[in-house]
């Protein structure tokens, strides 16, 4: 496992993005894996269900996507931002949604920027937000094909289980009225570990991100790695 540290200007204040990446293979993902059970709590309890070419039931399995691209590793990205962080706004949901909001654009940002490097293939941290609305809406095929990446939970992944099997982290759920110490977003990139240069796949990592130029993310220079 690999920790960094951060640092996001926004017009109101300043955030710590905590973001650790952790790598392993493809089978012990596919231990949280959960096709029928997750796609179908998808079905009953999100409103994007049908609604966007990236989300169930248009979205590919996990187990489909592993095959076609022959991934044989997944490195894990797991961002969070303590919500003291974002006192600057008084109602703990807002808090919530705009620290969300943070963490969703920056480490999907850093996810296709590793996936461009590795040759690999993202998964995201919810459903895609390319084109507004989604051409699904209105019938019409996905305007961005070759863009456009699925949700982790959306290809059948129980995140909340694989973050605490093997990431040691865990997810928290906002309960109306309360205030969460913290918020996360979960991303991964599947590689084929045969077409990456004989180099340990974290150092790779770490090389990647350490060199990340801080015009490419704008507003998010590079703290501290540890
Ligand atoms: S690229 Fe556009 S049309 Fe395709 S899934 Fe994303 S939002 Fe929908």
């Amino acid at each position: 496992m690999i920790n960094y540290v951060l640092n996001n200007v926004t017009p109101n204040g300043e955030q710590t993005i905590n973001l650790s990446v952790h790598v392993m293979s493809v089978e012990k993902t596919l231990t949280c894996t959960q096709e029928d059970a997750v796609r179908n709590s998808c079905k009953k309890g999100c409103v994007n269900y049908g609604k966007k070419w990236s989300c169930p039931p248009y979205s590919k399995r996990f187990s489909d996507i592993i095959a076609s691209k022959k991934c044989d590793i997944a490195i894990i990205l797991v961002g969070y931002i303590r919500l003291d962080d974002m006192n600057y706004i008084s109602n703990p949901y807002q808090q919530v949604k705009a620290a969300n909001m943070i963490l969703k654009g920056r480490c999907e940002k850093i996810t296709r920027m590793i996936e461009n490097e590795l040759n690999g293939y993202s998964l995201l941290s919810g459903s895609c937000n390319l084109c507004k609305p989604c051409q699904r809406k209105m019938d019409l095929p996905c305007k961005k094909p070759t863009m456009v990446r699925y949700s982790l939970e959306s290809t059948g992944i129980n995140v909340e289980s694989l973050l605490e099997k093997y990431c040691e982290h865990k997810l928290l759920w906002y309960k109306k009225g309360e205030k969460l110490p913290y918020t996360s977003v979960v991303t991964a990139i599947l590689v084929n570990s045969n077409t990456l240069p004989g180099e340990d796949i974290e150092m790779l990592v770490k090389k990647y991100i350490e060199n990340l130029n801080p015009n490419q993310l704008k507003n998010l220079p590079l703290l501290n790695i540890q």
